[in-house]
């Protein structure tokens, strides 16, 4: 797996609640490559989110293994992953919830580099070079050094959550609906920015959105999910061209901004994602999809590769 920074085997996470068990991720496999990004796109309650804290392991995965540089960490000591916490790392939808309101720009940024001790307090005059050089790095002014998070608006608070995590030196960022709480035109700043990191640090993302359109020039590969599942996966360009899932083609006419060269068929979603808590053999949107025949709900779907590259767990492809 020469440029295999992170695989993913059969991947699962189930949480037990009062209703039953819930397949938050069932059985996910991929691998992503160095310095590539990885979209994972679907509808809010898919289990974008889980999937990418239990390969952090901030959740304790119920099944599967996830191997980082060829090392399989699912089985790690809490101290061992601690060691390798700087290099796998992990930017939230609304960084205000993280950031400190007492705390100024520089604090936080400084903060970062002083719990995972890259800097002492005693290192004063190089940590506040550095924390400057990472305010530069994220495209935050000088001025706003001494400034409050409540001062700032979306679009700079999430900077300094990029700043924080890029303070760390990581290899791999789990980028969790990153733009989603933002206006449209400081979406496509932020997304520039962490294209213009990860051009410059070699960075590799696994990018986290319920929004087609955001991931649509940032992705390498896009991995469609349904109710834990992936449904779909396939080079990016491939699949906005040729979406082949029922629903990844109702994702697709669900953007906005109507483009003839994709969502060739359009099929609208009816219903609400439902809860997967003890999921029924079949296709898990067979309740949803316009062509379901009794045969999608006789057993599971496998995924398939239909053209080489494209995946997809769908019978009638
Ligand atoms: P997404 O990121 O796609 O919105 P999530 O990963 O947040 O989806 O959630 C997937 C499913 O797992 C949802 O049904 C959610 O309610 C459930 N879930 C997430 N976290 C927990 C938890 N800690 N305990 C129980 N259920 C959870």
């Amino acid at each position: 797996m020469a440029d295999v920074l992170l695989r993913v085997n059969h991947l699962k996470k189930y949480f037990d609640t009062p209703g039953g068990t819930l397949h938050a991720v069932d059985d996910i496999s991929f691998d992503l490559k160095r310095g590539e990004t990885l979209g994972v796109v679907g509808e809010s309650g898919c289990g974008k989110s889980t999937l990418g804290r239990t390969i952090l392991r901030l959740y304790e995965p119920t099944e599967g293994d996830v191997y980082f540089e060829g090392q399989e960490i699912t089985s790690l000591s809490n101290k061992s992953m601690k060691a390798l916490r700087r290099d796998m790392q992990i930017i939230f939808q609304d960084p205000f919830a993280s950031l400190n309101p007492r705390m100024t720009v520089s604090e936080m940024i400084a903060e970062s580099l002083l719990i995972q001790k890259i800097f002492t307090r005693k290192q004063g005059p190089q940590l506040r070079a550095r924390v400057s050089e990472l305010m530069d790095l994220v495209g935050l002014s000088p001025k706003l050094i001494n400034s409050y998070p409540h001062e700032l608006d979306g679009g700079r608070r999430q900077r300094i959550g990029i700043a924080r995590v890029l303070a760390l030196d990581p290899k791999f960022v789990v980028c969790d609906e990153p733009v989603s709480a933002l206006d449209v035109s400081i979406q496509a700043q932020i997304l520039n920015l962490m294209q213009d990191l990860q051009d410059e640090f070699g960075l590799t993302y696994l990018f986290i959105t319920h929004d087609l359109s955001v991931v649509k020039h940032l992705s390498n590969d896009i991995i469609v999910m349904y109710l834990g599942q992936m449904v779909e996966k396939a080079p990016a360009k491939e699949l906005f061209s040729h979406p082949m899932h029922p629903y990844t083609k109702a994702l697709l006419s669900a953007i906005p901004v109507p483009d003839p060269d994709y969502a060739v068929d359009r099929v609208l979603l009816k219903g609400e994602l439902t809860s997967p808590i003890d999921p029924l053999p079949g296709c898990r949107f067979a309740k949803r999809c316009p062509f379901a025949t009794e045969a999608c709900t006789k057993a599971d779907i496998p995924l398939r590769e239909i053209t080489p590259g494209h995946f997809a767990a769908c019978i009638l492809v």
